[in-house]
């Protein structure tokens, strides 16, 4: 996230931000239109994957992961099978087969009927729930930053363990090598507000380093990487992705937006060979490792234009995919998408498109979050990325088209704004293709809460918002009584409403569990013990189906996936405990100990297992 100091660095006034993303400064899909949480990657993501065209091809993916195991025609005894159905009954037996969940219920009558048939494994009275569904993510740039050294909080709560812990990995490279990270957040991190090309130096003067800012807005380097390019006081800085600079006019090794980071990147040559099919492949799997079996990249398109589409399909008929990937095109790409003729439902069970993704405003941490009234401390109200006529037309077009809409707003005017384009065109009479989904959706007052009942509209709440940000949402965006208005989980079930919970990874990193301890504690990373509009908090089994049968309902899955029922895929998940008894502080930590998708394991972190992750 970028920090109210980097923003000062970059933009004096609200207006020069406006400008800067009016001069479309990283591309047309780039700031413009962008996702707040990626809209900086498109230029700097087509440097590193410029070069992977080949790998479209299904045979070239076929080559990479691992090729799953064979299908388990299985029968799960003394568990305790959390089954997301209506009733949300939890029951004892599993069985499954081809793939498919082929009975639930009590031991001794599944025994009788499929006893024969299937293998008996006894489960001890672990946990199984349906697979996790992550509803919104960001594949494509997981997957081309994912193999990227992670030097974030998460990892490094210090930023000078993550500098110590990079200077370690130099003794490992080869001459000339470089050496780029990612996820480095200042906001969240211990440590300096920005790295400076002498920080840099310091992990290695002899090879290039680069880091990416959590937010992708920025990057950093050290002095190598800036001779590599040939950076130095005489290069003119690109007005909308200028270079930092010391006092002298020395480059400083801050990089500042998509072509600042593109004319560094370049040079590194390894980056251009990425192999995007494993590290594609690579995020399914660290997702399996979470529980996730599903998950939903919103905004297709963003990274390698309609060429994604392509991608996609070639990963499913690879046969290794082994989460299952849903999807919502970038509305920045509209006329494209309607020249190749993609629908809504277009793919398979592996890879298919589900929504129609807009992008209204920007981010609330950002202060780009469209407000009724201003920021705490400050005149301004953040920015609409679509302007009000633009966004009715635009939800009565793909309305009329067949698509369900899955619209970004953060701020509550953005939110206005949205439930009044919905409303324009129930009233022009067209029905909306339910359910459709407001992203984020992060302050949300009573009124609107209603008008989302009214609507029957879904949304979708970045949680993370709460547990990582809350005390700054609190003290530097929002003030109190407006940051007890984030992400209102409890006042939408109160109300009947479903709605789900996300990572928007890379904005977080994906967690299912995480999600369901942050939504049911509502506590703050930074605040042991203290907790956000505690008021909002949601039970267990609330934020269960959030995860699961919701989010399959939210991916327009909710008829394959999302709980255990006859006939439904075979993904499912085994815990070591069940979430309702242990400490809600300590959900997050509980293990997952098996993922299977398609009825094969996919994971397990059980000892002495092969296929460990
Ligand atoms: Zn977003
Ligand atoms: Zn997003």
């Amino acid at each position: 996230m970028v920090t109210p100091a980097e923003l000062s660095m970059l933009f004096d006034s609200p207006d020069s931000f406006e400008d800067w993303i009016a001069t479309a400064g990283f591309s047309e899909v780039g700031e413009r239109h962008g996702c707040a949480c990626c809209s900086a990657l498109p230029a700097l993501l087509s440097e590193i994957t410029g070069e992977t065209a080949p790998l479209l091809e299904a045979e070239h993916w076929a080559e990479r992961g691992h090729a799953p195991d064979a299908r388990v025609d299985g029968l799960w005894i003394n568990a305790q099978v959390f089954t997301m159905d209506d009733a949300l009954r939890v029951v004892d037996a599993l069985a499954v087969k081809e793939g498919r969940i082929l009975a639930v219920g009590k031991r001794a009558e599944l025994e009788a009927e499929f006893g024969d048939d299937l293998t008996l494994i006894d489960a001890e009275g672990q946990i199984i729930v349906p697979g996790f569904i992550e509803p919104h993510m960001h594949f494509l740039p997981i997957a081309t930053i994912g193999r990227l050294e992670d030097v974030g909080p998460y990892r490094f709560p210090k930023t000078e363990d993550a500098m110590r812990h990079l200077a370690t990995l130099t003794t490992s490279l080869e001459d000339g090598q470089w050496l780029m990270g990612r996820q480095f957040d200042p906001a969240l991190q211990e440590g300096p507000e920005t790295l400076t090309r002498w920080m840099l130096d310091e992990v290695s003067s002899t090879h290039p380093i680069l880091i990416y800012n959590a937010s992708l807005h920025f990057a950093y380097c050290n002095s190598m990487a800036l001779e590599v390019a040939g950076i130095d006081e005489n290069t003119p800085d690109d007005p909308a992705s200028p270079y930092g600079r010391d006092e002298k006019g020395f480059p400083n090794g801050v990089l500042k937006g998509g072509r600042a980071i593109g004319s560094v990147v370049k040079h590194n040559a390894q980056q251009r060979n990425y192999d995007l099919a494993s590290a594609a492949l690579d995020v399914c799997a660290r997702a399996n490792a979470k529980g996730i079996t599903t998950f939903c990249d919103q905004a297709t398109g963003m990274v390698q234009g309609t060429k994604e589409i392509e991608l996609y399909q070639a990963m499913a008929q690879s046969g290794r995919m082994t989460a299952r990937l849903r999807y919502s095109l970038s509305y920045a790409l509209e006329s494209q998408w309607d020249d190749l003729g993609i629908q809504f439902g277009h793919g398979s069970e592996w890879a298919r498109a589900v929504g129609w993704k807009i992008v209204s405003d920007g981010s609330n941490q950002g202060f780009t979050g469209l407000q009724r009234a201003p920021y705490l401390f400050r005149e301004d109200q953040g920015l609409a990325y679509v302007e009000p006529d633009r966004l009715n037309e635009m939800v009565l077009e793909r309305t009329q088209r067949g698509w369900p809409l899955v619209i970004h707003a953060n701020g509550d005017l953005a939110i206005d704004r949205v439930l009044d384009a919905f409303e324009a065109t129930q009233d022009a009479g067209l029905e909306l293709n339910s359910p459709c989904r407001i992203e984020h959706c992060s302050i949300l007052h009573d009124d609107q809460i209603q008008r989302i009942k009214a609507l029957g509209l879904s949304p979708s709440f970045l949680i993370g918002h709460v547990y990582y940000w809350g005390h700054a949402m609190r003290d530097q965006v929002f003030g109190e009584a407006k940051a007890a208005l984030l992400d209102r989980t409890g006042a939408c079930e109160e109300e009947g409403i479903r709605w789900t919970l996300h990572s928007d990874e890379p904005v977080t990193e994906m967690g299912p569990l995480r999600c369901i301890e942050n939504a049911v504690t509502r506590s703050l990373w930074k605040e042991p013990g203290n907790q956000l509009a505690p008021q909002e908090a949601v039970s267990v089994m609330a934020a269960l189906r959030a995860m699961t049968i919701d989010a399959a309902w939210q991916c327009h899955s909710d008829h394959e996936i999302g709980s255990l029922e006859v006939g439904k895929c075979a993904d499912f998940v085994v815990l070591a405990q069940d979430p309702r008894s242990v400490p809600l502080d300590q959900i997050s930590e509980i293990k997952v100990l098996e993922t299977y998708v398609d009825g094969r394991k996919v994971y397990s972190a059980r000892p002495g297992a092969s296929d460990e992750v």
